[in-house]
């Protein structure tokens, strides 16, 4: 199974390359491969992740190449006509991105914190929580399970902000993945130092996931005690100039957040040359300071903001996130990529650990096993037309 197209390079120009797929061409970087005009490359996020054979390549594609225009034709039905705000954003998906749609795993793979914040059910002050870490090994492995053996082309590592994890360990994780199954790490593992960053740079990682979480300095302050907005925008910034692709974002519906606050992240979110949109419902978690906060209107300001977001960002990936379907687990997702969303995650990590990643409670999907996920996202992106691919640019 496969949740991303193969294509074909048709030009090399030093670290560029043009692939095609069907009638479609993009553009991606590539500085992990020796690559000729007729290799056969995976792509995600415009990197070049990975580099396959002609037959495995051409044996995909075929399978692919009749349901690829079934799906544009229903995507492109579903996407004219529009008439509200959340269709308009899907049309200008549509014309601006057409029908590709990213899917990512996440591993989480340490729910030990450092941090308080007050939004979050991982906080260092929660002590009734059972707090796992898994063996770097541990974590080589089951990033092999899922990228070899389940087909995924891009993998965030997320944790919470634990420093056990040291530069050493997190290089050995990051080395051992690329070398034993290549795809696009995507680090997510909080304010960790610069030069950390660097180093698993260099051992093959491409994308980090670090939400500024809110524009509002003062709320920054608030939610996220001893620590201030300029620090964590300045090390996105870093980040990305280290040539790491960025995925950033906010939360949606945190107490006090007014309207013209969410417009501001989303400014924000486009200012930091941001590759991947990332935001997402609040949603109040029983143990910690903001548990009172009533947040029934989360879902739809989440989607409309996703509608926003496509509006003033006409060619963005804006990720749909696992809160959103928490929040409406039949149609959460549908909603989010109706509206101008075009990537989804699917939670890969252990089973037996899944429920103690308790940022929020009731977390979707979080029972089921990772091929049943697959194949719900599959259905559904089926269901709307979308193609699980993400070439380039
Ligand atoms: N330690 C990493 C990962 C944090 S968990 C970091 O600091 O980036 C990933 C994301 O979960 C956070 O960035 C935050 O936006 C989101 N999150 C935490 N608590 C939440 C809640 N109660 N509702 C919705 N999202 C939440």
């Amino acid at each position: 199974m496969c949740y991303a197209i193969p294509g074909k390079v048709l030009e090399v120009e030093d670290k560029a390359v043009t692939v095609s797929y069907f009638d479609e061409k993009r553009r991606a970087r590539n500085d992990l491969y020796e690559l000729i005009p007729g290799d056969y490359v995976y792509a995600q996020g415009g990197i070049v992740v990975q580099k396959i054979s002609a037959s495995e390549a051409t044996e995909i594609l075929k399978s692919w190449k009749e349901l690829f225009f079934k799906l544009k034709e229903k995507d492109t039905r579903l996407a004219s006509n529009p008439k509200d705000l959340r269709q308009i954003a899907n049309s200008i998906r549509h014309k601006e991105l057409g029908n590709s749609c990213c899917v990512h795993g996440i591993i989480e793979f340490s729910n030990h914190c450092t941090q308080r914040c007050l939004y979050c059910g991982l906080n260092s002050g929660k002590k009734a929580i059972k707090r796992y870490r898994m063996a770097p090994d541990e974590i080589i492995e089951a990033a092999y399970d899922n990228i070899t053996g389940l087909g995924f082309k891009a993998l965030v590592l997320q944790s919470g902000e634990d420093d056990w994890y040291d530069a050493d360990k997190l290089v050995y994780i990051v080395n051992g993945i690329m070398k034993r199954s290549p795809a696009l790490i995507i680090l997510s593992i909080g304010e960790r130092d610069e030069n950390l960053y660097k180093k698993l740079y260099d051992a093959g990682s491409r994308g980090v996931l670090l939400r500024f979480e809110t524009s509002n300095e003062s709320l920054y302050s608030e939610f996220k005690p001893g620590r201030d907005l300029k620090g964590r925008i300045s090390l996105i910034e870093k980040l990305r100039d280290t040539g790491y692709l960025v995925m950033t974002g906010f939360q949606v519906g945190l107490p006090g957040q007014t309207q013209d606050d969410i417009l501001k992240d989303i400014e924000l979110t486009a200012s930091l040359g941001t590759e991947m949109f990332s935001f997402g419902p609040f949603i109040p978690h029983p143990d910690t300071p903001l548990a009172g906060h009533n947040a029934s209107e989360s879902l739809d300001l989440a989607i409309d903001t996703i509608a926003r977001a496509r509006i003033m960002k006409p060619d963005a990936k804006i990720l749909v996130t696992t809160a959103l379907e928490t929040l409406d687990k039949e149609e959460g997702l549908k909603k989010g990529l109706m509206a101008g969303g075009n990537s989804l995650m699917i939670n890969v990590t252990p089973a037996k650990l899944r429920r103690f990643y308790d940022i929020y409670p009731g977390r979707a999907s979080i029972d089921m096993e990772v091929k049943d996920q697959v194949d719900k996202v599959l259905r559904l992106l089926k269901d709307i037309g979308r193609a699980p691919t993400d070439l380039g640019l």
